[in-house]
Order: C-alpha cells, then sequence, then structure tokens
C-alpha cells in the first residue's frame, strides 16, 4: 500500500480525524492554507472525480456539505473554498481523490482566480460543440 491517504485511513500514519464514516474520512491537512483547512476522502483508493463511484462520491459531498457548514459555524471564518485537484497537471499531488475544504477570512489574500484568457476567435462554439451533450446524467 503505497498511497498516503490510504495508510491514514488504516491508522498506519497519524492524522487530525474531523470525521469518520463506512465510506468517508476527513481529517485536517498538514500543511493549511488557513487554519482548519480539512481533506475530505471516500476510503476506497480512487485517482479522480470521474474514476470515483457515483454513490461513493454522493456520500463523500455530503460530507464535504456538512464540514463545510460545521467551518463556517464553527472558526471565525467568512467563507470556504471547495477544491479537487484532479490528475497532476491541475496540482493534484496525491493520487488519492479528496477535497479541501478551506476555510477563508475576507483580505486573507489568497487569490484563487487568475485573470482569465480569451477564446481565440470561432473557438468558443467548437469547444463548446465538444463538451455539450443530450446525455442526461
Ligand atoms: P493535492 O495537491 O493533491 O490536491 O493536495 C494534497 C494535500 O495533502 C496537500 O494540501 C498536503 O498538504 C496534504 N498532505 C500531504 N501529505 C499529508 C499527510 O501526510 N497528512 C496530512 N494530514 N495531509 C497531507
Ligand atoms: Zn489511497
Amino acid at each position: 500500500m503505497e498511497c498516503i491517504f490510504c495508510k491514514i485511513i488504516a491508522g498506519k500514519i497519524p492524522a487530525a480525524k474531523i470525521y469518520e464514516d463506512r465510506n468517508v474520512f476527513a481529517f485536517l491537512d498538514i500543511a493549511p492554507v488557513n487554519p482548519g483547512h480539512i481533506l475530505v476522502i471516500p476510503k476506497l483508493h480512487y485517482e479522480t472525480i470521474p474514476d470515483t463511484p457515483p454513490e461513493l462520491l454522493q456520500k463523500t459531498m455530503l460530507v464535504v456539505r456538512n464540514l463545510g457548514d460545521r467551518v463556517m459555524n464553527k472558526l471565525p471564518c467568512d467563507g470556504f473554498n471547495i477544491i479537487c485537484n484532479n490528475k497532476p497537471a491541475s496540482g493534484q499531488a496525491v493520487p488519492h481523490v479528496h477535497f479541501h475544504i478551506i476555510p477563508r477570512h475576507q483580505g486573507d489574500g489568497l487569490h484563487l482566480h487568475p485573470p482569465g484568457k480569451k477564446y481565440v476567435e470561432g473557438t468558443l462554439e467548437q469547444v463548446r460543440r465538444k463538451l455539450a451533450s443530450t446525455v442526461r446524467v
């Protein structure tokens, strides 16, 4: 078992647990963007969101929802971000799908929105056609 998050779930390396049930585990990030930065993970190892079975993803997201609420109510914070990096190109360092809950403070200096790029003339519609689907999810 190489995955660091699988080792945390198995109790082989310590973590500051926030929540646990049959399917989902949540703990404090060891290097928080702000104090109270939580990671929420399914107990089974999947790399990305699309790899994760829908029901397990739903269960994980319900925990994200509840802990987001708890962060807002129990910490001195003005908001929070949910971030899930998928694949190394996005910044995913640990290949076990995880949701960051990052408490935010007004004016805390963290900028997650770089300046947006512009579509080259005509390419917006090409991209839209590639991504648009009639398949119901
Ligand atoms: P990623 O960059 O993959 O989206 O985020 C991985 C996160 O896991 C990072 O924020 C990092 O600080 C956290 N992390 C990595 N190793 C450990 C660890 O051993 N324990 C805890 N609690 N967090 C970890
Ligand atoms: Zn894992």
